[in-house]
């Protein structure tokens, strides 16, 4: 534990300062370098053996096996590169361990000896880098760089201490070589001991620090998302059996390292003594400058061997590695953790083609109940593949990459899910569409629910989710289609409009398009905005009342006001603070900020706007404690005088006056019957209710299907529908009818949330409102608004004159009562007789 958590601090100092570390590395290295430690004396790296520094003559003998060694030191980097591609980032990784390398080469280079270069194909086959690539994936587990430093911490607290043993133990084994007595042997052994000490010294201080730097530099570029999608590795390198350091294992070894370690003691003192007896005498060194004696063309033949090999396995990997990793993925695609394990069923298609039979995997049968998940959609289990395979977690496919995401078959991504290693709310982001993580997501849910069959009526294709995805709608597993009817024309200020209304309410649609025919017929409806203004009301809290009382003064001032005003303005290129509303519940202040926003409902908006007038109220008060952004005050989604009384968001007005023979001939009705119900139903009987903005007959009705159609916040209705209606007899002889409906609270946009939805869309193309208005920002949105209210008006009317005539309750039976329900009711009875 001692050991870990010293290895932990260590990682964190290095992963938290790869700069200077990196920058210490090469400078120590180049020290050692120029100390000559390696090359001018005639010692190995502070080994006891003596190493000719001049040339010797090289048989062609060597040179065979030379060329053999860098041969299959090349194939054994090309081997480690391929590996890299599993875990996703065949760059990042790749330019992180090259670094690594081209740090050895460094040493090697820098050591300016030929032999150490000679040497240099047996450093790579030492370098060992399945820890380094262990490391990575820790490092690319993360979502930011905090998450990077903590996760090389952690990696390093569990690799460290085993590395090092191993480390120690590798010396020591080759080391013993050095001893040997055989010069050839004791030579390279040297070398291989040289090669353990760098690779450890790069992996514990180099490796991770380029490790943070690159993934600093590149975060920006991934906007955050973590490489290596297994965000729980580390827990679960943790827990498996097989990545625990084994206790035994780590005995023999520290037991093995005592025991050679006093074997090279030994062997020191007997050569120390040997050199002593010697000195300045006996060393016979082969004459230098012996180059002429090589042979030079088999040194030709063996650079053009190793050069062309190098450029061949180069090209593969560029060129042609691509598809090899994607039928590799196929192949490897039945995965299965220790404690999550799967059948490999019928999967998406093109990966059945792309995909080999599983041959070269180990088949484990297994019993359904081993973890075998259902899969709802596969509906004809003949075709499923029998066999199972397991694996361990770090084989799996990289499946945040959408080749790897559509190789895997839906039943392993639901395994994924089930632990964990994709975030069932994510599956849209992470598969290839985001059209298969809803269906897989509905998989998941059927097996859950009282009926599997229950989702089948729910559909979920054809749609366009990536307008969804991060705006509208989380965990989607699906649609719903409401009916949208239209009622119209409706004549408003000169201008016809259809309006579509999205509902399920029999009736609605008829009503209101009668009383867009009755106003239509009677020129029409005029119309007015009277404010715009959305509000958003926080809730500070001061140390006391008259503390809160001296912000609000502060804030009503035309200083304050104006130094909020900037700060808010400054947020949005269409939001303008219009007004300060401030209210005092001892030492709790609640500010109402009203603002214009554009063709925007604007909740977001003011959201934004507040939240940095706030931190401008807070650096003039810093006492001030922000209890909430929102603090009722608004108010949003619920009923409240402030919006019937102050308004929220459009305040409009409109009205018609509708000649009697319209009154009576389209709605069936008379004025003064529709005034006098106008008086008791909507003034006096809503008074009686003590409704607050609730003085009409239906306009929530309108509103709301209206409000669906067009992709605006269905919540808003509860805001939005504040009406009150007002009937009276005008004209010559008092026998037409005026009425006007005021609606202070319309809560709506044309740009934002719903509204840019395909079908929302186009119902706003419909009106001739969808988006941002050019001319003037805000005029779309204000439109909407008075088309809302006029269409408010046409239903009030239709409705009122249906109660009038005491036909409600008849059209209703007709138009709205559901069919099944009728047959059902209808049959019942003859059943019983
Ligand atoms: P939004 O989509 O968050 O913001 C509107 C965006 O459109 C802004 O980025 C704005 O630019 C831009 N824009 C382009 N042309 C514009 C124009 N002509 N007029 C206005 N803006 C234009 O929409 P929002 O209306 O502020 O917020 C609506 C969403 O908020 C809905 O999804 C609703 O369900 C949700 N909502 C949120 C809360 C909450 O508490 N936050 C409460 C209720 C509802 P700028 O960047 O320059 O402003």
């Amino acid at each position: 534990m001692m050991l870990s958590r010293l290895f932990r601090l260590h990682g964190l100092l290095v992963a938290s300062h790869p700069w200077e570390v990196i920058v210490g590395t090469v400078a120590v290295t180049m020290c050692l370098m120029s100390m000559n430690a390696f090359a001018t004396n005639d010692q190995i790296c502070a080994w006891n053996r003596q190493c000719p520094k001049a040339q010797e003559k090289i048989l062609s003998g060597d040179v065979i096996i030379l060329t053999v060694t860098r041969c299959v030191a090349i194939v054994y980097i090309y081997i480690q590169f391929k590996n890299l591609r599993r875990l996703g980032s065949k760059y990042i990784l790749g330019e992180c361990l090259s670094l690594k390398r081209i740090y050895f080469c460094n040493v090697a280079f820098l050591s300016e000896t030929d032999k150490v270069n000679e040497a240099l194909p047996f450093f790579l086959l030492l370098i060992d880098l399945s820890k380094a690539c262990t490391l990575a994936k820790f490092a690319l587990s993360s979502n930011s760089q905090e998450e990077v430093r903590e996760n090389i911490a952690q990696g390093m607290a569990i690799l460290g201490p085993t590395f090092t043993l191993d480390a120690v133990v590798e010396c020591l084994v080759i080391g013993v070589g050095t001893v040997s007595g055989v010069r050839q042997l004791e030579i390279m052994c040297s070398f291989g001991c040289m090669s353990v000490l760098a690779n450890y010294f790069a992996f514990m201080t180099f490796f991770p620090a380029c490790v943070s730097l690159v993934l600093e530099l590149s975060r920006e570029s991934r906007e955050g998302r973590p490489i290596w999608q297994l965000s729980h590795f580390a827990r679960v390198l943790e827990e498996e059996e097989g990545n625990k350091p084994n206790p035994v294992t780590q005995k023999v070894k520290m037991i093995m390292s005592l025991g050679l370690a006093l074997v090279h003691a030994h062997s020191r003192l007997v050569t120390e003594s040997q050199t002593h007896n010697m000195s300045g005498s006996d060393v016979v060194l082969p004459a230098p400058n012996m180059e002429s004696d090589r042979n030079m063309s088999s040194v030709d033949l063996e650079q053009v061997i190793t050069l062309s090999l190098a450029l061949l396995l180069a090209a593969k990997y560029v060129f042609f590695e691509q598809a090899e990793t994607e039928s590799s993925l196929s192949i490897k695609s039945p995965v299965a953790t220790p404690s999550c394990s799967l059948t490999n069923r019928r999967g998406d298609e093109r990966c059945q083609r792309e995909s080999a039979p599983p041959k070269a995997l180990m088949v484990v049968p297994m019993n359904k109940s081993e973890g075998e998940l259902p899969d709802p959609s596969h509906g004809h289990q003949t075709d499923e593949l029998q066999s199972h395979q397991r694996r361990p977690v770090d084989e799996y496919p990289n499946f945040t990459i959408s080749r790897g995401a559509r190789c895997l078959t839906n039943v392993e991504v639901m395994a994924l899910v089930e632990c964990r290693g994709i975030l069932g709310y994510r599956l849209e982001a992470v598969m290839e569409s985001p059209e298969r993580g809803v269906a897989i997501r509905r998989e998941i849910l059927s097996s859950k629910l009282p009926a599997a069959s229950a989702l089948e009526n729910l559909p979920y294709r054809h749609y366009d989710y990536s307008q969804v995805i991060g705006t509208n709608c989380e965990n989607v597993i699906g649609y719903v289609p409401v009916p949208v009817g239209v009622a119209g024309p409706l004549l408003l200020d000169g201008k016809e409009f259809h309006v579509p209304m999205a509902t399920t309410e029999g009736c609605l649609v008829a009503s209101t398009n009668r009383g867009c025919r009755a106003v239509t017929l009677s020129g029409g409806v005029s119309s007015r905005v009277l404010a715009d203004g959305m509000t958003r009301g926080p809730v500070v809290q001061m140390p006391s009342a008259c503390r809160a009382a001296e912000v609000k003064g502060w804030l009503e001032s035309p200083e304050g006001f104006s130094a909020v005003k900037q700060a808010f303005d400054h947020t949005s290129r269409f939001a303008r603070l219009d007004r300060l509303q401030v209210s005092l519940a001892g030492r709790n202040l609640y500010i109402r900020f009203q603002s214009q926003t554009g063709d925007a409902m604007g909740m977001n908006m003011l959201s934004k706007g507040t939240e940095q007038a706030l931190d401008r109220l807070q650096e003039r008060y810093p006492d001030m404690r922000l209890l909430a952004v929102s603090g009722n005050y608004c108010t949003d989604k619920k009923p409240a005088a402030v919006n019937w009384i102050h308004g929220r968001g459009k305040s409009a007005v409109c009205e018609a006056v509708i000649p009697a023979r319209v009154v009576q001939e389209v709605l069936k009705s008379s004025t003064a019957a529709l005034v006098e119900l106008n008086i008791s139903k909507n003034l006096v009987g809503s008074a009686m209710a003590g409704s607050i903005g609730g003085f009409n007959a239906h306009a929530a009705n309108i509103v709301t299907a209206i409000y669906i159609a067009c992709g605006q916040d269905p919540a808003q209705t509860v805001g939005s529908s504040n009406c009150i209606t007002l009937m009276e007899c005008v004209g010559t002889d008092g026998e037409d009818l005026c009425v006007s409906c005021t609606m202070p609270s319309l809560e709506l946009g044309t740009v934002g949330g719903g509204t840019g939805l395909p079908a929302q869309h186009a119902c706003l193309q419909m009106l001739g409102v969808h988006g941002s208005s050019d001319q003037c920002p805000g005029e779309n949105s204000r439109t909407l608004a008075r088309i809302v209210c006029a269409t408010v008006l046409a239903g009030e009317l239709s409705l009122m004159a249906a109660l009038a005539a005491g036909h409600l309750v008849k059209s209703h039976m007709t138009h709205n009562r559901s069919k099944a329900n009728l047959l059902e009711s209808e049959l019942q009875p003859k059943e019983a007789s």
